[in-house]
């Protein structure tokens, strides 16, 4: 399902538990194409990655032209789906050097699959990543963005397409100021620091890892969770539905005069 298209740049969502787009343990799964050189951003659950292909296929896109599969984290949803994804399209395979060891060795001891049993394959990681690398699409370049938090592998790729910012956040960061999963684990403060590095770069577009996307002032989703991290810590409970439609007449006054604008 092709989403954005700019210039010789397209984004598509080719999977997506939540969605019903593909097998419901699945992240979402994107596709960036420029210059017939294209890109998938996290790979799925592994569970039935045919339901992805079939989108891929849906959407024209030539399985041979994915040259790189880049996981945003390596949790099992995103990640688990690696070795398929590389034997199908014989990608490189691309995920932040802390998340090395779970594509190559541990295998996700604790999923919920792996304690039913059912076994999961290892990919070698061709490509590990580090925070400021960048990775070429056709033209196009994605910046890695080293974002731990939601886990310490956690990374997000900001791309910039003629005069808009489009950030593929994985589990750092979803619409309406929503956060990836935490536990008694969680390093707070760096997932504090992400999200306000994410907050500063003033992004357009916000293509999580999970729930809806959103095609403009993404920004304004960014910083919401920015604000609700930097508050106490009640304020992580979810009490109402952040977005409204008034709420954006509240936070940016310049709506005020489209909405003054009779039509
Ligand atoms: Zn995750």
């Amino acid at each position: 399902m092709k989403i954005f298209h700019c210039g010789g740049t397209s984004v598509y969502m080719v999977g997506g538990g939540g969605m019903g787009l593909s097998h419901p343990c699945d992240s979402h799964v994107y596709v960036i194409e420029n210059g017939g050189e294209a890109a998938m951003i996290d790979v799925g659950s592994g569970i039935a990655p045919e339901e992805i292909q079939a989108r891929v296929l849906e959407d024209g896109i030539p399985m041979s032209t994915i040259k790189t599969l880049i996981l945003t984290h390596s949790h099992w949803d995103h990640g688990r789906g690696a070795a398929w994804w590389v034997a199908a399209t014989g990608a490189r395979l691309a995920v932040h050097r802390l998340g090395v060891r779970t594509l190559q060795e541990q295998l996700w001891p604790s999923s919920h699959v792996q304690r039913h049993g059912v076994a999961s394959r290892r990919a070698r990681v061709d490509l590990p990543l580090e925070d400021g690398d960048s990775i070429e699409v056709g033209a196009l370049a994605l910046e890695v963005v080293h974002t731990p938090g939601h886990s310490d592998d956690s990374i997000s790729l900001l791309a910039r397409v003629d005069d808009r910012k489009l950030l593929f956040g994985g589990d750092t960061c979803f619409a309406e100021g929503g956060h990836g999963t935490v536990n008694a684990d969680t390093d707070f403060r760096a997932y504090r620091a992400s999200v306000r590095r994410l907050a500063a770069l003033k992004v357009d577009m916000l293509f999580p890892g999970h729930k809806q996307f959103v095609l403009s002032r993404a920004h304004a989703h960014v910083a919401m969770l920015d604000r609700r991290m930097s508050g106490s810590w009640t304020s992580m409970v979810d009490t109402r539905v952040p977005f409204f439609p008034t709420w954006w007449l509240e936070h940016d006054a310049s709506l005020y005069e489209d909405a003054a604008r009779v039509v």
